[in-house]
């Protein structure tokens, strides 16, 4: 399996150039299996880019897509109406994500971009045949061969972890959430994954001066699961818009010594899963 970051920033994009290096669009995550079907976490502003590149690929007409949506806040779904295959009309696209309340479905938030008050197409009118599949914290088969964990994290609407599983490798994402005061609740979620991606949009200095209760981790807290679960390879995510490219850098140099194996995930950077 490998991974490839289409977006890395959370809460909104950041383009400039203070955040060339390490990229400025939210939320997007490509999972790639070894016969090459691939997976899409999240459908944040890089999923634009991803949707244009399996266009040329010519996946998109081979094969149905299948989106993994974290939760339904705005940086991880603004990207779909910029997401071209929607309007192709061979294109066959899974939605999967938890419903965000009682009262709204998934496809109402997702669907409801697609209508005139944000956007000049609507959802009835989309090329590509587009389904929503609403999960809950538990245990799914997803494709051949690959399983899907998720896990229900600590956001002010409901918001899953997931981890996938396929040949003896694991892939986990942990973000949009609030450290657990119960480290053993992610830590068995987590454990032994090849690579954990986790919320690191804070600094511990930040979070405990004045970002407790915005729903979002720091790095320190992130290193301490990761160590715990004995995480082979810890990847920063959901980077505080505000933070430029030398700042990333200098607390990349700073988190190096760590004992985990640690690194802030950079946009296009493909991860190789043992
Ligand atoms: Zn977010
Ligand atoms: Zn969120």
């Amino acid at each position: 399996m490998k991974v490839r970051f289409w977006g890395v920033r959370g809460s909104i994009p950041c383009p400039g150039p203070e955040t060339v290096k390490y990229g400025g669009n939210t939320a997007c995550i490509e999972l790639i299996l070894d016969d090459g079907r691939s997976f899409i976490i999240d459908a944040g502003s890089g999923i634009r880019e991803l949707g244009n590149y399996l266009l040329k690929k010519g996946e998109v007409q081979k094969n149905s897509i299948k989106i993994f949506l974290t939760h339904t806040h705005w940086d991880h779904i603004m990207g779909f109406p910029f997401f071209a295959p929607m309007y192709i009309a061979e294109a066959r696209i899974d939605i999967f994500g938890p419903r965000a309340s009682e009262k709204d479905s998934l496809e109402e938030i997702v669907g409801g971009q697609w209508t005139y008050n944000y956007f000049p197409v609507l959802h009835k009118d989309l090329a590509a045949k587009v389904e929503y599949i609403e999960l809950k914290e538990g245990e799914y088969d997803i494709d051949d061969g690959l399983r899907l964990k998720t896990k229900l994290l600590l956001h002010p609407i409901a918001c899953l972890g997931y981890r996938f599983e396929y040949n003896g490798s694991s892939f986990c994402t942990v973000y949009d959430t609030e450290p657990f005061q119960k480290k053993e609740e992610i830590v068995e979620f987590i454990k032994d994954a090849d690579l954990l991606v986790h919320d690191a949009q804070y600094t511990e200095c930040e979070y405990k001066s004045s970002k407790a209760g915005w729903g979002h981790s720091y790095m320190e807290y992130a290193i301490e699961v990761a160590k715990m679960g004995r995480v082979k390879k810890l990847a920063f995510f959901h980077h505080d818009p505000e933070r430029t490219d030398s700042q990333l850098d200098k607390l990349s140099e700073k988190y190096n010594s760590s004992s985990v194996n640690c690194f802030f995930a950079k946009e296009k950077d493909i991860i190789f899963l043992s």
